[in-house]
């Protein structure tokens, strides 16, 4: 690839994001995630009684022992999520109340992996501030994301301190939740939640924050009970004490039902169960349809997001029967990995993808000023 990038052209661009992403940023990749899962390094008390029931149900139900690998996230919450779902066990001592409560301990661990660390990424700013500059107030850039940290959000506010936020669905800022939701502003579709969100299951209000990660500090989704599964000794004096937070702040603004954390997790099977959900899913196909440009940041196309890969393909063919001559620009950003080339390739046709396998910074090098 030699030739520089041609920033002049008015493209609408939307950027599909993935895990090496937010790598940029000193996250870290999912498949190190599993060995975090059940990491000394947290050590609170509500902390630790998590990390006590992960591992008692990895080793009940994975066989796994302290010094073996860990199974992948996907077999974990694909097992987890098809029994619980179902109304079934895994094993006799495995019924779906103590399935719901692995689950719920398991995403809080996850939530407090992506806390762990951060840092801003030069390229990641470079590449906002070359794609995200309003064209006679109108962004012609879009963000399709498959995380759920809140690296982009952090680098947009950075870039532009003023900048909005448009979610694609109906969402309230958890700080200011009577004021109406704001419509304009950078469309970003977080295809499986995010971890700056929290959400009620009894008035259906999804609510957002952009600079934390609300779910984690809400403590959303932990529940006395699921530790006395665990260890029954665990009191509810215990349980408040170790929270560390007021009932009050994880309650609805709304309703003042306790929130709940709104992701998908990586099971093959993700529930999709919130309206939140078909909106996004919604926008975001629009939103590829209507770009004539596509950049792929750090997204391997994994087999398991054949729901995305279906939303893709129908994105690509949606108006190219009244356009055949003018094909999507599609670039893809991996860091030397030359196999997603060719699932790219395969899946989109060879033509049609421009590949970066020296990462974003080789990319941002070639941006035009
Ligand atoms: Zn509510």
């Amino acid at each position: 690839m030699t030739h520089n990038i041609d920033r002049n052209l008015p493209l609408s661009t939307t950027f599909v994001l993935g895990a090496g992403f937010s790598k940029c940023a000193d996250l870290p990749l999912q498949n190190e995630f599993s060995s975090l899962l059940v990491s000394e390094e947290f050590n609170t008390d509500i902390d630790k009684a998590i990390t006590q029931a992960i591992k008692e149900f990895l080793q009940d139900v994975f066989g796994w022992r302290e010094g073996l690998e860990l199974p992948s996230l996907e077999d974990v919450f694909t097992c987890v999520d098809l029994s619980a779902g179902t109304g079934h066990h895994l094993g006799i001592k495995y019924t779906p109340k103590v399935l719901r409560a692995v689950r719920r301990m398991a995403i809080y661990r996850i939530f407090s992996v992506l806390d762990r660390r951060f840092s801003y990424s030069k390229d990641i700013e470079k590449v906002l501030m070359s794609s995200c500059k309003p064209i006679d107030a109108e962004y012609r850039c879009s963000f399709v994301v498959l995380n759920w940290d809140i690296v982009l959000e952090k680098h947009l506010m950075r870039v532009n301190p003023d900048v909005t936020i448009d979610y694609c669905c109906p969402c309230y800022d958890w700080d200011n939740p009577h004021t109406p939701p704001k419509q304009a502003g950078i469309p970003v579709c977080k295809m499986h939640g995010s971890s700056n969100w929290v959400y009620c299951d009894n008035c259906k209000s999804l609510f957002f924050h952009l600079s934390e990660k609300l779910s984690h500090r809400t403590k959303a989704g932990l529940i006395k009970s699921d530790f006395r599964l665990f260890n029954e000794k665990f009191t509810d004096r215990q349980f408040d004490a170790a929270l560390g937070i007021s009932p009050s702040e994880r309650e609805c603004k709304f309703c003042r039902n306790m929130v709940s954390s709104h992701i998908a997790t990586f099971s093959y099977r993700k529930s999709f169960r919130t309206p939140a959900y078909s909106s996004i899913w919604y926008h975001a196909e629009k939103l590829l349809a209507d770009s004539d440009h596509w950049v792929f940041i750090g997204y391997s196309l994994p087999e398991a997001d054949y729901e995305l890969k279906h939303l893709l393909k129908a994105a690509q063919l949606r108006v190219s029967h009244r356009k055949p001559a003018e094909k999507k620009r599609i670039e893809v950003i991996v860091r030397g990995d030359l196999s997603t080339r060719n699932k790219f390739e395969r899946f989109f046709g060879p033509e049609t993808i421009e590949f970066y396998d020296g990462g974003l910074s080789e990319y941002v090098s070639r941006l035009r000023e």
